[in-house]
């Protein structure tokens, strides 16, 4: 028996033997998700567009590196995944009125946040049915389940991410499949650093005031979410004591949604 079918593991290293693939693993949330499950026995795929960071993080971590444009939906269309985790976490932000979106903008957000992770699933499911055995994690976020202004290609990505975890927890249960979202409030990664500088930029502001005033104004705990907790989390999820969760969307957000 793996240690991942039972619970009677002391090792921590519940995925040994497994392999997990995280998009966007090169990065912030996806680097961290990427350690933890590697910490867990899991030897693990990081794919990213960039090329360098995805490499050196899969020596660090004695994964593989799979370079790829998730927009390029052509090579998924076609694709079969040998994966035990699917880690659906790649995603970019663009804030603009409705009116001024760019379309180009607005596909290429749902294309990277949603397609392609439907794609992917699309691609493990087999594999994982076959094995009687897949988690499936979706990197969602508050915005997959509360809107804000300006965010429209972000929020309804996010917010059909949850439709589609919900679908496969349905299809994927009896097969030994489930398939969560967690839903990070503000972490602190490369993406919401560039958010607080542009926003530092707009105001007239220091960036730890943005942080302050702007950022952390409805969390209850004053404070950012730091990347390894949210690795921390889907490493549980991937355990066998989370065997259960399925279809259910996590919120760590320091309180924010709770309001
Ligand atoms: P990040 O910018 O640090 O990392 C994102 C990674 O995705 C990068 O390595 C980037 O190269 C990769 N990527 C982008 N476009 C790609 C493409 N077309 N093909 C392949 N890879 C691509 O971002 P992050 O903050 O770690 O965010 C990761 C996920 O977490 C995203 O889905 C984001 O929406 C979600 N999230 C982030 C926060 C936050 O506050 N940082 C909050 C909630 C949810």
């Amino acid at each position: 028996m793996s240690a991942a079918s039972g619970s009677a593991d002391v090792s921590g290293r519940t995925l040994q033997g497994r392999r997990a693939l995280v998009t966007g693993g090169a990065s912030g949330i996806g680097a961290a998700v990427a350690r933890e499950l590697a910490s867990r026995g899991a030897r693990v795929v990081v794919a990213d567009l960039a090329g360098d960071a995805a490499h050196a993080l899969a020596d660090e971590i004695g994964g593989e590196a799979w370079v790829v444009d998730l927009t390029a939906t052509e090579v998924l269309d076609d694709l079969s995944l040998e994966v035990d985790v699917l880690v659906n976490n790649a995603g970019i932000q663009r804030v603009s009125p409705i009116e001024e979106f760019d379309p180009d903008d607005f596909r290429r957000i749902h294309s990277i946040m949603l397609v392609a992770p439907f794609l992917l699933v699309r691609a493990a499911l087999p594999h994982m049915y076959a094995n009687g055995w897949g988690r499936i994690i979706n990197i969602s976020s508050v915005h997959g389940l509360v809107a804000s202004p300006f965010k429209s290609a972000y929020v309804s990505a996010k917010h059909g991410l949850e439709g589609l975890s919900k679908v496969t927890a349905l299809e994927g249960g009896p097969h030994g499949v489930t398939s969560v979202c967690v839903n990070p409030g503000y972490v602190r990664t490369p993406l919401v650093e560039k958010q607080i500088a542009d926003q530092a930029r707009v105001h007239g502001i220091a960036a730890t005031e943005v942080v302050e005033k702007v950022l952390l104004q409805d969390v209850a705990v004053k404070r950012l979410v730091e990347p390894d907790e949210v690795g921390s989390l889907v490493g549980w999820l991937t355990g066998p004591d989370a065997s259960m969760v399925s279809g259910a969307s996590w919120a760590m957000d320091g309180g924010w949604s709770a309001r």
